[in-house]
């Protein structure tokens, strides 16, 4: 089972500190909702944790291994082999069917490609395989999204806002989808979600807020944030 730690990320934009100095040590098989303000960083977390940012400091740890040290052709096999992604703007290729969107991750873990079906149909989305993204609708591609980052059933899941665009039916399948297939893969997942209902089938919520991540229901201590 895999473990993520972070310690101490900081980020800035344009000299205005986004993420100052954030540590969390997050357990094997854990899922954890990340709630908190527009703007607060989540997103930036999530892409620090993706990759798809640099932190200005701090590590990102997977297994005990900091991504950082790893050269770029072995963090990138690391994210591709172990990591599924949910984004917010979902960031399909255009250009690619549905159904090789999802296959994807499969092709470049060189793994078999049937589950990409299989995914498809698990979001309601079987028999659309051959359109292309520009077809769809917000809440389709969402769901094509996370079909995609399941697919190769990765070890960490990180999600920025998997439900935003879908009606709260859809959106609790969906959910009951990604729980499933954490508990069979016993994965990690980070999801970042302004839904309670959303929130509520995580193990654990955490809010980011200017001190940094606390527990939901925790007040800052004293002197610290603002
Ligand atoms: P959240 O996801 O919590 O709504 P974000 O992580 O998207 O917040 O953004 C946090 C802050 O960082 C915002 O003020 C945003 O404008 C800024 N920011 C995020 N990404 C960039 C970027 N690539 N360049 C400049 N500013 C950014
Ligand atoms: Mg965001």
């Amino acid at each position: 089972m895999t473990t993520l730690e972070l310690a101490g990320l900081s980020k800035s934009y344009g000299g205005r500190k986004v993420l100052d100095a954030l540590s969390w040590r997050f357990q094997a098989g854990e899922f954890v909702a990340i709630m908190g303000e527009s703007g607060v960083g989540k997103s930036t977390l999530l892409n620090l944790i993706a990759g798809l940012d640099a932190p200005d400091a701090g590590r990102v740890i997977v297994d005990g291994q900091d991504l950082s040290r790893l050269s770029d052709n072995d963090a990138t096999r690391l994210r591709r082999a172990r990591m599924g992604f949910v984004f917010q703007a979902f960031h399909l290729l255009p250009h690619l069917t549905l159904e090789q969107n999802v296959a994807l991750p499969l092709v470049l873990n060189g793994m078999p490609l049937g589950r990409a079906n299989e995914m498809l149909e698990a979001v309601g989305l079987g028999g659309r395989g051959a359109d292309f993204p520009r077809q769809l609708s917000g809440g389709e591609m969402q769901r094509v999204a996370i079909a995609r980052a399941l697919v190769h059933r990765p070890a960490l899941v990180l999600a920025d806002e998997p439900t935003g665009n879908l009606d709260p039916e859809t959106a609790q399948s969906v959910l009951a989808l990604l729980v499933r297939e954490l508990k069979a893969n016993g994965a990690c997942a980070l999801m970042v979600t302004h839904s309670q209902a959303a929130a509520s089938l995580a193990d654990h919520v955490l809010v980011l807020g200017r001190s940094g991540l606390q527990p939901r229901g925790t007040a800052p201590a004293p002197g610290q944030g603002l």
